[in-house]
């Protein structure tokens, strides 16, 4: 496989974009490589500059849940843009996005919608803290919460990905108020709220750790967290920005049963177009301007591209019998891959939950940070390698997910299967 064009483009890149990359985990620096540079991408697959074909697990990090150029979603947007890309004016569509989403999402009562992940849990933040009238917020090691200056302390994705602690930037004054625990910790969460929970405005949790590779909350984690919130009048926020929509229709509050106060939505919820959404109790969600006087605002918030390509992707979830059928794609594929590191006698952990999943090269259970940092990130690194010359493009880092979508056919996970057998054995050397 030749990467020349990359090569050059990744070179040009450089002299213009920090880093050549719009975002730093797109970088391949983790895994030893450079970046390819994508030219198209249909279903699960992709095409490099090269020409070069992938099979796809990495999905936009998640958005890409029905497939690439789903012909629903092209057809949405380019209708959507024949009426006009922006209005700033109020639409039906962000009625029936609103609509949509507190059908499927079980503790949303209204929803506001921004433009990112990251405003969606800057936003929440903020109104939790406007809410409660408190500044403390609690987080957890290793999750990730977008680039929000006050959630910037000890997290997953790019800056696990690169060994970066924090961020030079973000004066102590503004993360002193930032506490970050360990997931699946519940004792020390109590120990905490026993102290100052009365001062703790909000607890923000990814329900399920995805920025960390996968790591799943422990039995009673979720609902140890909703009881302490309820006790100490902390508002709860589920970041489902990778969960929502991705592990149910109703996301990981679904699945486990346990329903936060607030909810922050991204990825998925704008069908590959930039998008991030807030929603959940009525009572908090009035706070919001113009109705309340805690303020957040946007000029492409409920963009109509955007809310025409996330619904597109709402309506295919809504279908009967979805989730199933991503979870059998899923656990065939989870199945295959954990055979090919025993036969090649590579330990490998691997956490899964429905579409979303991960492989860590440790013999250790991986529960939480600590234990998802012992993992062999030259092993991931020569895997990955291995992966992308046989034609699979997985995530470039340890650290992060792989995502399985609708578009996933049989003989795809197969021929997953068939090349990770190699690579293992290749780890092993
Ligand atoms: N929250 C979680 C759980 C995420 O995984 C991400 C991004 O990966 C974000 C928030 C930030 O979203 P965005 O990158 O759209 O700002």
């Amino acid at each position: 496989m030749e990467w020349e064009k990359s090569k050059r483009l990744y070179e040009e890149a450089c002299k213009w974009i920090p880093g050549g990359v719009n975002s730093p985990v797109r970088s391949a620096r983790a895994v030893g490589m450079n970046p390819i540079f994508v030219k198209e991408a249909r279903g699960c697959r992709l095409v490099d500059e090269d020409g070069n074909t992938y099979i796809d697990y990495v999905g936009s990090w998640g958005p890409l849940i029905v497939g690439h150029s789903h012909p629903d979603i092209v057809e949405a947007v380019r209708r959507a843009a024949e009426k006009g890309t922006s209005y700033g004016i109020p639409t039906q569509l962000e009625i029936s996005m609103a609509q949509k989403v507190v059908e499927m999402v079980p503790s949303i009562d209204m929803v506001r919608m921004v433009s990112s992940g990251t405003e969606a849990t800057m936003s929440a933040i903020r109104l939790a803290r406007g809410y409660t009238g408190r500044k403390k917020i609690i987080k957890f090691n290793g999750c990730y919460h977008g680039h929000g200056d006050c959630l910037l302390v000890q997290s997953g994705s790019g800056l696990a990905t690169l060994g970066i602690p924090g961020s030079p930037g973000i004066p102590e004054e503004i993360v002193m108020h930032t506490l970050s625990l360990p997931y699946n910790d519940l004792g020390q969460v109590e120990e905490v709220m026993e102290r100052m929970g009365k001062e703790v405005a909000a607890i923000i949790v990814e329900p399920v750790a995805a920025n960390m590779g996968v790591v799943l909350p422990r039995p009673g984690f979720l609902q140890g967290l909703r009881k302490l919130c309820d006790a100490f009048g902390t508002v709860l926020i589920f970041d489902e920005v990778i969960s929502g929509f991705r592990l149910a229709a109703g996301g990981a509050q679904e699945v486990f049963g346990v329903l936060p106060d607030l909810t922050c939505l991204g990825k998925i919820i704008g069908g590959g177009l930039p998008v991030g959404a807030y929603g959940g109790k009525r009572e908090i969600m009035m706070k919001m301007a113009p109705v309340g006087d805690i303020y957040q605002a946007g000029t492409l918030s409920g963009n109509p591209l955007a809310m025409s390509a996330g619904l597109a992707t709402l309506n295919i979830l809504s279908s009967a019998g979805i989730y199933e059928v991503l979870e059998e794609k899923a656990n065939y594929l989870v199945h295959g891959l954990a055979e090919g590191a025993k036969a090649a006698g590579v330990s490998v952990r691997m956490n899964r939950i429905g579409s979303l999943g991960c492989g860590f090269f440790t013999a250790e259970e991986v529960c939480d940070f600590e234990s998802a940092l012992k993992a062999d990130t030259q092993a991931y690194a020569v895997f990955f390698q291995e992966m992308l010359k046989g034609g699979i493009y997985m995530a470039p880092s340890q650290f992060e997910a792989f995502f399985v979508s609708l578009a996933h056919e049989k003989s795809d996970l197969d021929r997953t299967v068939e090349v990770a057998a190699q690579a293992f054995e290749r780890v092993r050397e």
